[in-house]
C-alpha cells in the first residue's frame, strides 16, 4: 500500500513538474521568438515511415539557422528534451508520443545544395534520393547506392546509412554541427558499420562530400540494377528499413528466416514475407505491436542461434533512458 502510495505522488510530483517546464518553454519562445507559429500535440506518425506514433509535445520547423538556435536555446533554458527529425524512415516513436520539442529541418532553407569542382555541399534535410539523383545527372561516381534510400542527409550521417557494399561515412570530408550548447563546429568524425561518433547531442547542419568523376552510364546502370534488387527484395507496405543491425558475419534477415519468423504478426506489426529483416505495418499497427514483435524475434533467435540481435531502428519515448 505505501509503495502504491509512494508511486502515485511520484507520478503526480513528474507531471507538475512537467507543467512547469513547458510553462517556461512557452514564455521564452514569447519573448525569444514572439512571431513563432510553435505547433503542439502533433501525431508523430505523420512524420515516420512506419505511420506510427503519438504526439510530439512541442513541433518546430525552423527556416533558418538562427531560428533554429533560439529554439534551441528556448529549450535548454526550460530544460526540455529535444529530438532532431529527419525524413522519420529509421525511427519508430512510442504511442505516449514524446514530451519534449520536435525540430524537422526540412524545406527549402535545409535542403540546399551546392556543386563546386573540389566537393559538393549538402545541407541535412537533403533528401539522398535527390543527392543520389543529382551526383548522377553531374556525372559524380560513389553515390548509387544512396538512390533507394529514403532518408535525409542528416540522418544518414547520423548512422552512416549505407547500402550494396558503399556507407556516406566513406564520402565525407567535413561535417558542419551545432552543438546543444549553440556552438558551430566542423569536424571529420570516425564512421563505422551503420554509427557515426559525433558528438552527444550534435545536429548535423550541412557536410561536405567528395567529388570523384564518374561515367554517366555506368552510374545509371548501376542505379537501376539497386532500385531492381530493392524491389524485388524489399516490402512495399510502411517500415522503417531494416529492423536489426547485420551481426558479425551473419545477416539478420536470414537469421529471422531461418526461425520460421517471416509473415509472423503481433497487432497490426508483421515481419515481411518477402523480407526477414523488415518490420511492416500491415494495418493499424501500434508502437505496442512493434515493440512486442521486435522482443518476440529477438528472443527466437537467441533460442534459436544463441546470437543477439541489435536494433537498428532508433525509438523515440518519453523515457530518457529509452530513447536516442
Ligand atoms: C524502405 C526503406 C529502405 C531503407 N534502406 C536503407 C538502406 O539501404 N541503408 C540504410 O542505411 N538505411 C536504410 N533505411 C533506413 C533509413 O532510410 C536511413 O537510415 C536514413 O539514413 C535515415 O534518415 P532519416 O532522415 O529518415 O532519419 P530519421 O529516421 O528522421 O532519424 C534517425 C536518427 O537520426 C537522427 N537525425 C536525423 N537528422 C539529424 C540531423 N540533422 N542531425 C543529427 N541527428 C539527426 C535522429 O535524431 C534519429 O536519431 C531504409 C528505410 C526504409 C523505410
Amino acid at each position: 500500500m505505501d509503495q502504491f502510495r509512494q508511486g502515485s505522488k511520484k507520478f503526480f510530483l513528474e507531471a507538475i513538474d512537467r507543467r512547469f517546464r513547458e510553462d517556461r518553454f512557452l514564455k521564452k519562445i514569447h519573448k525569444f521568438l514572439p512571431h513563432y507559429a510553435l505547433a503542439e500535440n502533433v501525431p508523430m506518425a505523420r512524420f515516420t515511415s512506419l505511420r506510427i506514433g503519438g504526439p510530439a509535445r512541442f513541433f518546430a520547423e525552423p527556416h533558418s539557422l538562427e531560428e533554429l538556435r533560439r529554439l534551441l536555446r528556448c529549450a535548454r533554458e526550460a530544460e526540455l528534451r529535444v529530438f532532431v527529425l529527419g525524413a522519420g524512415t529509421n525511427l519508430l516513436v512510442d504511442d505516449g508520443g514524446f514530451f519534449g520539442l520536435v525540430l524537422r529541418l526540412r524545406g527549402a532553407f535545409w535542403e540546399r545544395y551546392y556543386f563546386r569542382s573540389e566537393g559538393i555541399t549538402a545541407r541535412c534535410g537533403l533528401s539522398l534520393r535527390c543527392l543520389g539523383r543529382l551526383c548522377g545527372e553531374n556525372a559524380i561516381g560513389g553515390y548509387e547506392f544512396c538512390n533507394g534510400i529514403p532518408g535525409t542527409v542528416g540522418g544518414a550521417i547520423f548512422q552512416n546509412a549505407g547500402a550494396f557494399g558503399s556507407a556516406i561515412g566513406d564520402l565525407i570530408r567535413e561535417v558542419a554541427i551545432l552543438q546543444p550548447d549553440g556552438e558551430f563546429a566542423r569536424l571529420r568524425p570516425a564512421f563505422s558499420y551503420r554509427r557515426s561518433f559525433l558528438p552527444a547531442g550534435a545536429i548535423v547542419l550541412s557536410v561536405e562530400l567528395l567529388r570523384q568523376e564518374g561515367d554517366k552510364d555506368h552510374i545509371f546502370r548501376r542505379q537501376k540494377e539497386m532500385a531492381k534488387m530493392r524491389r524485388e527484395r524489399q516490402p512495399r507496405e510502411p517500415s522503417a528499413g531494416s529492423l536489426f543491425r547485420n551481426p558479425p558475419s551473419h545477416s539478420a534477415g536470414e537469421l529471422i528466416e531461418r526461425a520460421g519468423l517471416k509473415g509472423f504478426r503481433v497487432g497490426g506489426a508483421q515481419i515481411s514475407r518477402k523480407h526477414g529483416n523488415f518490420a511492416v505495418n500491415a494495418g493499424g499497427a501500434t508502437c505496442a505491436d512493434v515493440l512486442n514483435l521486435t522482443f518476440f524475434v529477438k528472443h527466437t533467435v537467441r533460442e534459436r542461434f544463441k546470437i543477439d540481435l541489435e536494433p537498428e531502428v532508433y525509438y523515440l519515448a518519453n523515457s530518457p533512458e529509452e530513447s536516442p
